[in-house]
């Protein structure tokens, strides 16, 4: 399926490939900041299949060399190990700026954030790329809204412990419109919610990986608070069409990206154990302070404008990552990675 919505672009940039030769679109030098992490690197997956050049600039704080080993021969495929808070010169056309310490667990980093969106905007501006920023439905904090407009400015409480998650993302949504306005660089916004799929961190702490390690691990399922808040899924190959719409199309955004469909915590975890053991057990943990209690995202203008939405459910993509975790757990190389 992935290969067939591919495809879809493909077709929309080579107008069904039978462009006379010398009008093809341009071959692309595309720099993939964070894209030795999990959405990072599926990203690069697509953007090689349809014959972009691509480098990646990561420091494996939280991503990982094997996500890419598979391009490492391909001479269009570069991976720098670079810290993005320290300035860098790269020629290219299009900036994915991914990099970030994205999970719970490892949440500290405004600095990443802040100075490393600098730094690739000076990039942008230097070479004349266009960049695009994957921020997060975090920025809507514990929304009073429901389901969450990109119009909306949200709830965010600047001091508490996962500000320098949300608010870095907000900073460098700002930071992006500045260059945008002031400068002139082209960018785009994506505000990205709660996505899984294979290659994700197996601990790193967010609710889908640790439900299905757990399962897997035949440990119990650990819900934090009442099980009564709620998200929405989004497969990883939805949110990678998604971005690669985003950057191709003449909008700047903001864009939320995220399955509409919503669960509770506890209806998750019933997801789980149905796909891989009914008799997994559920362990109540106190929650996080300042959980947000509801998010889904409104996806009308992305729908309109991109001509986007999430094609892959959570009982459809929860298998496909569970092959890949137990892979990666149980180290079985026979079965699929999905
Ligand atoms: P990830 O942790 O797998 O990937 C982030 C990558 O950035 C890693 O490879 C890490 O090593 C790299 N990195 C971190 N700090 C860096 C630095 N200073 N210099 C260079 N590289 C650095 O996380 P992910 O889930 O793939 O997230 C990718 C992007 O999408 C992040 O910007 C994240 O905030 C955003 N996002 C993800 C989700 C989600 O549910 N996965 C939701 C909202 C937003
Ligand atoms: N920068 C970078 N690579 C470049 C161009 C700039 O890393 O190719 C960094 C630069 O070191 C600076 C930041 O991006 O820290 C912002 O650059 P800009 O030129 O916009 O700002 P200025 O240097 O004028 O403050
Ligand atoms: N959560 C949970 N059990 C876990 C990890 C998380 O119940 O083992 C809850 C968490 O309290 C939150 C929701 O799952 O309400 C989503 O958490 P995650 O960290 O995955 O994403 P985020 O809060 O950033 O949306």
């Amino acid at each position: 399926s992935n290969r067939n919505v591919n495809a879809g672009i493909f077709i929309k940039c080579f107008a069904g490939g039978k462009v006379p030769l010398g009008l093809k679109r341009k071959n692309l030098r595309v720099l993939v900041t964070g894209g030795a992490g999990f959405v990072g690197s599926h990203l690069v997956d697509r953007l090689i299949e349809r014959g972009d050049s691509v480098i990646v600039v990561d420091n494996f704080f939280t991503g990982q060399k094997e996500n890419l080993l598979h391009h490492l021969n391909n001479p269009k495929f570069e991976l720098v190990r670079h810290d993005v808070v320290e300035p860098i010169l790269l020629e290219v056309d299009h900036i994915y700026h991914l990099a970030c310490p994205a999970s719970p667990v490892h949440y500290k980093d405004h600095k990443t954030n802040v100075m490393g969106t600098l730094n690739m905007l000076g990039l942008a501006k230097r070479v004349g790329a266009r960049f695009l920023i994957t921020s997060t439905s975090e920025v809507y904090g514990d929304p009073l809204q429901h389901p969450q407009v990109e119009t909306y400015w949200g709830n965010v409480n600047p001091i508490g412990v996962r500000s320098c998650y949300d608010e870095g993302k907000r900073t460098a949504e700002t930071l992006a419109m500045d260059y945008h306005r002031g400068l002139n660089v082209e960018v785009r916004i994506a505000r990205i919610f709660n996505t899984y799929g294979p290659r994700m961190c197996i601990d790193d702490g967010r609710v889908v990986s640790n439900f299905v390690a757990q399962a897997l691990r035949k440990q119990p399922l650990t819900v934090y608070g009442d099980g009564k808040q709620t998200r929405s899924f989004q497969y990883v190959s939805d949110l990678v069409e998604g971005l690669m719409r985003l950057m191709e199309g003449n909008h700047v955004g903001p864009f939320n990206l995220g399955n509409p469909g919503e669960f509770t915590m506890l209806e998750l975890a019933k997801v789980v154990q149905e796909t891989i053991d009914p008799n997994a057990k559920i362990e109540f943990k106190p929650n996080t302070e300042d959980d947000p209690h509801k998010r889904k995202p409104d996806i009308s203008k992305a729908k309109q404008l991109l001509g986007w939405e999430p094609t892959v459910s959570l009982r459809q993509g929860l298998p496909r990552m569970v092959d890949d975790f137990r892979r990666r757990i149980f180290g079985d190389d026979k079965l699929d990675s999905g």
